[in-house]
């Protein structure tokens, strides 16, 4: 086809969608909204899981369930099976028990918005239900809703890792374990972002890598009162651990954005007894995987030092967190332009590739594998995982993000997919698979330490 014939029958398709996903809205919103009511963590989104499933169900979509425990994926086929676009949401919820949001059991809450991606979700896959679209379009799309983005209770998915339930502790990296992405050539995901100005897409950046750590400080119990001198205090042995990790700061490199922090999960079980046990769980953060592994040594120096000036015994887990997450400048293009359509140019800011805030995503791993576009839409208020962090706005954060994907899947797709076979074959992968899944199983390491008496 002639690049102008291609245009407007994208321009219609485009217009189709958008008009489907507008007519869908409250539906659209509505799924964003029970899932906002019923946060569930990580490996635990049962009914959001089943919900997800259903919505694409009712779309026709055949929808395969727990994949990685409790994720979703569905295929919606065109002309031909490839190439395969992948849009992704995320089930999970952080654990904030004083936001407003919060289950009451479980402090579970959407402090990270993903309940919105939910909604994109289903709304991208509204769009692209119309036969005009399935019969102008190749390849494939795939809806994919993934457990476990955030990278928390440690110690309850180690004991899920020791049952065989789980072989990774993150839900896209156990889906691409057992090849649920082994059919994509190209993911999206759009995340919500409370940065100022609201109503912007701020396409591009990175992310920083990570590696999590574990720690089990095992002292003995004894009477606190009565004989404090037969105990040896496991607490005391962890917090000295973390006042040594402080002692390393001044060595960190602002190139790197090093990132060390952690939180003591178990502190002691009575007062009147000497803590026989601490557990200690944190993340070794930075721009990229030779920052983190540089870092991670002296970080397990400091555990070690802890149980030395204590005389108690420290167990040290290391788990392979996330990679830093690498978007496809190529994709990046497509859903930039989709997105000025949609919000006009000035509302799409370009943020450096180089640049990091901080934090991780195991988008970051998928990144390593195929081209990915790992988009911010800012439609909320308040601080990323804090008490107030609350969706504004949900037609700019699930409504109008549904129509930039769908957009950016159509443009991808039609003419024979000529551009997502450019994409593609553009892309030059960091990793293949086996390499990746090698790498990060080299990851996992237990080091015992417990020093000599006296
Ligand atoms: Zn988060
Ligand atoms: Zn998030």
């Amino acid at each position: 086809m002639e690049p102008r014939q291609v245009e407007t029958q994208s321009q219609a398709l485009k217009s189709a969608a958008s008009k489907a996903i507008d007519k869908a809205r409250d539906d659209i919103i509505g799924l964003a909204r029970a899932v906002y009511a019923s946060p569930e963590a990580g490996f635990e989104e049962n009914a959001t899981s089943a919900l997800v499933a259903e919505k694409l169900e009712s779309l026709g979509l055949s929808v395969r369930r727990r994949v990685a425990l409790t994720g979703v994926k569905a295929v919606r086929r065109f002309a031909a099976a490839s190439p395969t676009v992948g849009i992704i949401g995320e089930l999970d919820a952080v654990r904030v028990p004083a936001h407003r949001g919060a289950a009451a059991s479980t402090g579970a809450a959407h402090a990270c918005g993903h309940h919105a991606q939910l909604g994109m979700l289903y709304g991208a896959a509204i769009g692209l239900d119309l036969p005009e679209i399935a019969s102008a379009l190749s390849g494939s799309v795939a809806f994919i809703a993934t457990p476990a983005e955030e990278f928390i209770d440690v110690e309850r998915r180690l004991a899920r890792r020791e049952a065989g339930e789980i072989q990774f502790l993150s839900g896209k990296q156990e889906m691409i374990r057992l090849g649920a992405f082994d059919d994509v050539d190209m993911a999206m995901i759009v995340h919500t972002s409370s940065e100022e100005p609201v109503g912007r897409f701020i396409v591009g950046g990175t992310s920083n890598g990570h590696l999590v750590q574990h720690v089990r400080f095992t002292g003995r119990a004894a009477h606190a009162g009565g004989a404090p001198h037969e105990g040896i205090n496991a607490l005391q042995a962890a917090m000295l651990a973390m006042t040594a990790i402080n002692t390393q700061r001044e060595t960190f490199e602002e190139k790197d954005v090093v990132r060390v922090h952690g939180i003591i999960t178990r502190g002691g079980t009575s007062v009147n007894s000497v803590p026989g046990e601490a557990a200690y769980e944190g993340r070794v953060r930075g721009r990229d995987m030779a920052a983190v592994d540089r870092i991670a040594p002296r970080i397990e120096r400091c555990f070690k030092a802890g149980a030395l000036a204590l005389g108690c015994a420290v167990d040290i887990t290391s788990i392979p967190g996330y990679m830093p997450l690498l978007n496809d400048p190529g994709l990046d293009e497509v859903f930039a332009e989709n997105a000025k359509a949609l919000v006009g140019p000035g509302s799409v800011a370009r943020q450096p590739y180089d640049e990091t805030r901080g934090g991780s995503t195991d988008m970051g791993d998928l990144s390593h594998l195929i081209p990915v576009a790992h988009p911010y839409v800012t439609a909320a208020n308040g601080v990323a995982h804090g008490a107030d962090y609350e969706v504004v706005d949900y037609d700019l954060a699930a409504v109008i993000p549904a129509k930039v994907i769908a957009g950016t899947v159509i443009d991808l797709l039609v003419d024979g997919a000529r551009l997502a076979n450019a994409v593609k074959q553009k892309h030059r992968p960091a990793l293949r698979k086996v390499d990746y899944i090698r790498l990060q199983a080299e990851r996992f390491r237990i080091t015992h330490y417990k020093p000599a008496e006296g």
